[in-house]
């Protein structure tokens, strides 16, 4: 019987491993890694093993645990599971514009916050203004950290010690515990609710403005639908009743869009730009779901509105940094030169034809079977996801894949666990890849992840 006296000394696997690894890394952290590997070991001898782990085995493990250790715990994925703004997965990805910006600028000093023409202090909000108020229509624009910051610094900015009336059925919870009642507490505003879950009509809001009212407020219904016997009093509207009492309209799109989604058979989003026409004074969406750029919140409106938003102390403290703003305008020049549906990943995947798809999803599925694997292509249902288009769905095209008997959840696990993980969907015990979701310069890498994660399967059936 083995005990943990057979195991080697901390120093001598210390040694041992250090002089397999060569200069390599710092000695704590070697240290800490043997520490836990005896450790380890030793649990096992207690638990009843009959041999000790031997030295070369032991550093093997060092080596592996170490090599765990300093991998970039954030990492690239690739998202297979047809969900195009997948907030888990990091929601948009970047255009290769916007990270070149982000690249170009962050490497450097930049005029961030410098008047060039003046060589005195500038403002940082000067950089996106001119974008975003060119395809918005509206008279000024700043960004913050993301939505969820916007709606708040409105707010507070605004609504501190007043009332915001909200219909009923937009006083709602938009996801990750973003809940309007307690965001609207949190700024210091009294929530006024008016109409009823399902029926608001403009004479509600007409007929709660008093005094201590600062805010008329629309929310989007981003992430989930009412039907049947519903009435929403139109942002038109509101800001008709707004205009009577003189009381500003905020409204928060959630994704906000600057591209309509009808054309690709989807319910449509709303416009940003929309919205500024109907008489919005302020309009908030994020930067990183259907505009599909960097985490940010966007405002924008009238210019004494977000005036006062800047010159709030929290404003500081929401800011934005300078590769945000390097990769935003990156991403709003291509809107404005009428590339985005080939520059912006988010528009790509949307704009993406199905026929695109389902030859891909051919070549993907006979280089499976050509490797031995139960591949077959399939069609799908892609979804845009990040709160927008609840129930909405684009017909996609990816494979279909027999996981063999370690069985669905094993080969997904295997799956999450390569380089790069791999995220599939499971559906009636076989994995579907969707590629919608994958750039075609991705399809080799993804075949060799899906074959490296069979074989690992079928190594343990073994
Ligand atoms: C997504 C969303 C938010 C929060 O936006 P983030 O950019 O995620 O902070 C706020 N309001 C609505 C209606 C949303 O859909």
């Amino acid at each position: 019987m083995a005990t943990p006296r057979d195991l080697p000394s901390a120093d001598r696997l210390i040694q041992a491993a250090r002089a397999a690894l060569g200069a390599g890394p710092p000695h704590a952290l070697l240290r800490d890694a043997a520490r836990a590997e005896l450790e380890a070991a030793r649990s096992v001898l207690r638990a009843g093993a009959p041999a000790p782990p031997d030295l070369d085995t032991l550093v093997a493990r060092v080596q592996q645990r170490l090599a765990r250790e300093l991998d970039p715990s954030l990492r690239p994925v690739l998202n297979a599971s047809g969900v195009i703004i997948q907030t888990n997965l990091g929601r948009a990805p970047l255009s290769a514009g916007a990270l070149a910006a982000m690249a170009r600028v962050g490497a450097g000093y930049s005029n961030l916050e410098y008047d060039l023409a003046q060589g005195e202090r500038g403002s940082r909000h000067t950089h996106l203004e001119a974008l975003l108020t060119r395809l918005s229509g509206a008279e000024a624009a700043m960004a913050v950290n993301n939505n969820a910051a916007a709606v708040y610094l409105a707010l507070i900015a605004l609504a501190a010690g007043r009332e915001v009336i909200v219909s009923r059925g937009q006083a709602v919870e938009i996801g990750g515990g973003f809940r309007i009642p307690d965001v609207l507490r949190q700024s210091g505003a009294t929530l006024v609710e008016v109409g009823t879950t399902n029926r608001t009509y403009a004479h509600d809001y007409a007929a709660a403005c008093g005094e201590r009212t600062a805010l008329l407020m629309r929310v989007h219904s981003s992430n989930f639908r009412l039907l049947g016997f519903v009435h929403t009093a139109s942002l038109a509207e509101l800001a008709a009743v707004g205009r009577a009492h003189g009381v500003p309209v905020l409204d928060d799109l959630g994704s906000g869009s600057l591209l309509p989604t009808a054309p690709y058979g989807l319910a449509p989003e709303p416009l940003v730009q929309e919205s500024v026409a109907a008489g919005a004074d302020l309009v908030t969406f994020s930067g990183d779901k259907l505009l599909g750029g960097p985490q940010a919140g966007l405002i924008v409106g009238r210019r004494e509105l977000v005036e006062r938003l800047r010159r709030h102390p929290l404003a500081r403290a929401l800011r934005v940094d300078k590769t945000t703003i390097a990769a935003l305008e990156a991403t709003l020049r291509s809107y404005l030169l009428g590339r985005a549906l080939d520059e912006i990943p988010v528009w790509r995947m949307i704009a993406t034809p199905l026929s695109a798809l389902q030859a891909r999803a051919e070549s993907l599925a006979a280089s499976l079977r050509a490797a031995g694997l139960d591949a077959a292509p399939a069609g799908c249902q892609s979804a845009v996801g990040g709160g927008s288009l609840p129930g909405e769905s684009l017909p996609s095209a990816g494979v279909e894949l027999a996981p063999g008997p370690p069985g669905a959840e094993a080969l997904a696990a295997s799956l999450r666990d390569g380089a790069p993980p791999v995220v599939a969907r499971i559906t009636d015990g076989r994995l579907r890849f969707d590629l919608r979701t994958i750039a075609p310069e991705d399809d080799t890498t993804l075949a060799q992840c899906i074959l490296l994660a069979a074989r690992q399967g079928a190594t343990r059936r073994d």
